[in-house]
């Protein structure tokens, strides 16, 4: 008899609906450690160029703060 990959407790794949998972409870918790997985993957490094408006030229003391928090 398979094992819950979750819990390790035995699953019986006759009378389980959520084999291999002895429970949805089992398997949302694995659905969960898959997503976890895929949210640790590193972001693709982005080039930090600016298009367009390449003669703007930015003046010091400007005033303006992209960086600033809105709201
Ligand atoms: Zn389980």
């Amino acid at each position: 008899m398979p094992q819950c990959p979750v819990c390790n407790s035995a699953v019986s794949l006759e009378t389980t609906p959520t084999v291999p998972f002895c429970s949805d409870r089992c398997r949302l918790i694995d659905l969960g450690r898959w997503l976890e997985e895929g949210y640790s993957v590193p972001h693709v490094a982005r080039d930090d160029d600016e298009e367009g408006e390449e003669g703007l030229v930015e003046l010091p003391g400007f005033g303006f703060d992209e960086d600033g928090d809105e709201g």
